[in-house]
């Protein structure tokens, strides 16, 4: 199975997941339009959440970084006059210095991410959805900006007036990205914002058109019509949908199993359930439900 993921709602599945499927039947494709050079070093939110999810030491409380890191380079460079637009922290720092380290040496992004898998121990497939750049360019009032300007910079407060893809027309799957379809059946949009994390992973040119054949199983990321976290509801309004799970359907497209949690008021054809994930258990507990469903179709 291949599974689309962006760097909160679904790695909370994925640790349900990773308890349940042999890793060669879970292969993971990340979303990279938030990424951004910081201090001189390529941080890749959403690959790192996934990649610390599955070997085991993501931070499951705040879901982004590692647990139990510490902040001392952070800190220090603050003391310096030198302000980071996010929080680094020195174990994920570490992270960030071994893949820039080997782009700087010509690597492209999917070898960096290969090479770091095998490092942290992890035997599922993880692969950027592309290795060119993409970005989410937020179109707020007084300008456009970078998504991680406007979510962490401007604490997501501005008015969002559109939001587009840099770069996604000459942007191609990655290689691994193009294997999985290859490969693989059944492709799971996991609970992830459908306009910044799933959504530039089907915008990227041709892979909508490999999906017709596949089977489709979307978990929506809303829970009773609302986001869990996050600026779901602000930017699919933005982009001119309902802020419910209507809304989440019409951005997809082509689904075949169409999971809302329990408390939705969607009326179309789906599948309830309870999709909220606070605890290891609840995750478990939705993938296992989960998998039950994908296996009786
Ligand atoms: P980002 O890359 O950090 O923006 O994270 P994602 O796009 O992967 O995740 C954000 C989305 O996950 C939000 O729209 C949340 O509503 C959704 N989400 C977070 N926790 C849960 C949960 O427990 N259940 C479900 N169904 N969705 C969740």
């Amino acid at each position: 199975m291949i599974v689309f993921s962006g760097g909160t709602g679904t790695p909370k599945l994925l640790l349900g997941l990773k308890e349940l499927l042999a890793p060669d039947e879970l292969s993971v494709v990340v979303n990279t339009a938030e990424d951004t050079w910081i201090s001189g070093n390529l941080v890749t939110p959403d690959i790192d959440t996934v990649l610390y999810t599955l070997a085991g030491i993501a931070d499951e409380e705040k879901w982004w970084g590692i647990k139990g890191d510490s902040f001392k380079t952070h800190d220090f460079l603050h003391s310096l006059g030198i302000e980071e637009s996010l929080a680094l922290g020195d174990r994920d720092r570490a992270i960030h210095i071994f893949r820039s380290n080997l782009i700087r040496r010509g690597a492209s992004l999917s070898a960096a991410i290969d090479a770091l898998a095998r490092a942290l121990c992890i035997k599922q497939k993880v692969v950027p959805m592309t290795d060119d750049p993409v970005s989410t360019m937020i179109k707020t009032p007084s300008g456009e900006m970078h998504f991680q300007d406007y979510w962490v910079g401007q604490r997501g407060t501005p008015e969002v007036l559109s939001l587009r893809l840099k770069g996604i027309e000459n942007a191609r799957p990655s290689p691994g990205f193009l294997e999985l379809l290859d490969q693989e059946d059944v492709v799971l949009l996991g609970p992830s914002n459908p306009v910044t994390s799933i959504g530039p992973i089907l915008a990227l040119p041709g892979v909508r058109e490999r999906l017709k054949n596949k089977m489709i199983v979307s978990v929506s990321p809303l829970v009773g019509d609302r986001p869990v976290s996050g600026p779901a509801a602000k930017f699919m309004a933005a982009c001119g949908v309902p802020a419910n799970d209507e809304g989440v359907r019409s951005l997809l497209g082509k689904v075949d199993i169409f999971v809302v949690d329990e408390k939705s008021s969607y009326q179309g054809d789906c599948v309830r359930m309870s999709t909220l994930m606070r605890t290891r258990t609840e995750s478990r507990e939705v993938a296992e439900i989960l998998l039950k469903r994908i296996k009786c179709v």
